[in-house]
């Protein structure tokens, strides 16, 4: 063994016990520091070691020179894009999966996969798909509804009598997914899938609204010849409306079509019995993509896949091999999803679900909501702001009521940066940004401190 590889594991317990603090460090500093760093160059590059000197020194210089350049993102105030935290409990969950080091994808050795199924049981539970739907663990949103796309293109081959997985996406023909406000990841795993971004038909949406006109939906669906895919969104990334699942759904009555919903963080408003209304009908979806490392609080990178064709999901991602034995009525993970070998990431969300339970995670959400709301509130207070919809659920989607070019809006941003990040848009052709409460940790004292923040910036404004 090379020696101080060697050394490092006489002292494993000493190390990881000075990995630790460092993290506690990290974590408690979270709140008084810049949640983003002022601007620094990257460090000059350092050539590859010829030989290392072992973990601690690899701890010191990590500390050194990459520490300091990386966001609070873990923190209250990084309200960017939809970004969780990761619970004490998730935390934990995850330094465990790194410890175990276990390949979940098969039942040839150890309880991995069941404990992902488990895992899986209770996500159904929280978010509301039937019993009907089988899950599996992916490494984000974007991977889900790729996963769930892929499922798609396989039943419009069942339709069509031919099948993609084997011959192609070409032994379709065209293919039409149609949507109101897709997310951008809807178009990427469209191209990944060999369907192509043009497959994408955009649906109009209710007025002054980013939900689906579900009456523009169905005649879209009488002028598509033969099945399609229909994209629902429930929780759009700049206002968080929600498409009408259940006349979505009823759409099937009359047209012949796959219905996927991205609900990757609306779907946490089921926790919530006064939001839980906006996920009616997620259960009638034949496929659904929930995020984990938004709203759930766990750490990057997860999310979770539900369907209720798992038959075709194993046709697309079933993986033969002497080796793995036949596929059989319960699948193996390796023949589900796009990664063979992945790491046990369930174990993070059985770990916050087991530690909070649905009590715990209704009351993330909730305070949250409350925050979007009570930022809302007084951004539209505000004479320097204005409100470019209304605050739905989590996100606070808004721009400055004078001159609100994309340049006054970076200068603003950049002016609050270390005290609270926001990310921009465009919305309804408005540059706007966006203020999304995701994290466990927030409070209303961090909604104080981002309105004045702002309201101070604002005023600086030229
Ligand atoms: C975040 C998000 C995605 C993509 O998620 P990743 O985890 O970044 O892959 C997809 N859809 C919606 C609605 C999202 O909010």
């Amino acid at each position: 063994m090379d020696p101080t590889l060697a050394a490092d594991l006489a002292r494993l317990p000493e190390l990881l016990e000075a990995t630790r603090r460092a993290a506690a460090d990290a974590l408690a500093t979270l709140d008084e520091r810049a949640v983003v760093p002022p601007a620094a160059p990257a460090p000059d590059p350092e050539p590859l070691p010829e030989r290392g000197d072992g973990t601690e020194q690899a701890l010191a210089a990590f500390r050194a020179r990459w520490e300091p350049r990386l966001s609070a993102s873990a923190g209250p105030r990084y309200l960017g894009f939809v970004t969780g935290g990761a619970t004490p409990a998730a935390l934990a969950g995850d330094w465990l999966t790194a410890a175990h080091d276990q390949n979940s994808n098969s039942a040839l050795d150890g309880g991995g996969q069941a404990l992902e199924r488990e895992t899986v049981t209770w996500l159904r539970e929280l978010f509301g798909p039937s019993e009907a739907h089988t899950g599996t663990f992916v490494s984000g949103a974007t991977m889900s509804n790729t996963t769930g796309l892929a499922i798609a293109r396989e039943w419009l081959g069942e339709r069509l009598g031919v099948s993609p997985a084997d011959d192609g996406a070409a032994a379709l023909g065209p293919v039409r997914v149609l949507s109101g406000a897709p997310h951008s990841s809807i178009a990427k795993g469209l191209s990944v899938l060999g369907l192509g971004r043009n497959s994408l038909v955009p649906v109009p949406t209710l007025p002054g609204r980013e939900a689906v006109d579900p009456a523009a939906l169905d005649r879209a669906l009488a002028d598509t010849p033969g099945p399609a895919v229909v994209v629902a969104n429930a929780g759009t990334v700049n206002t968080v409306d929600f498409d009408d699942l259940r006349a979505i759904a009823a759409l099937r009555e009359r047209h012949d079509f796959w219905l996927h919903t991205d609900a990757a963080f609306g779907a946490f408003a089921a926790l919530s019995p006064d939001h839980a209304h906006l996920t009616d009908g997620l259960d009638a979806s034949d496929s659904v993509c929930v995020d984990l490392h938004k709203w759930l609080n766990v750490p990057y990178d997860s999310a979770v896949q539900f369907t209720r064709r798992r038959d075709l999901q194993a046709r697309v991602f079933q993986n033969a091999a002497a080796y793995l034995g036949p596929l059989g009525e319960h699948p193996d993970l390796v023949h589900l999803t796009p990664e063979n070998s992945h790491r046990l990431r369930a174990l993070a969300a059985w770990f916050t679900l087991r530690a909070y339970g649905r009590r715990g995670h209704r009351e993330i959400v909730e305070r949250d909501i409350a925050c979007a709301r009570a930022l809302g509130e007084r951004l539209s207070e505000d004479p320097a702001f204005r409100l470019l919809a209304p605050v739905r659920l989590n996100v606070v989607c808004f721009t400055l009521a004078e001159t609100p070019t994309q340049a006054r809006l970076t200068a603003l941003r950049e002016a609050v940066s270390s005290e609270v990040f926001l990310t921009p848009t465009v919305y309804a052709g408005t540059p706007a940004l966006r203020a999304a409460f995701s994290n466990w940790r927030t409070t209303q004292a961090d909604v104080r401190r981002a309105a004045e923040a702002l309201r101070t910036a604002a005023k600086d404004l030229t």
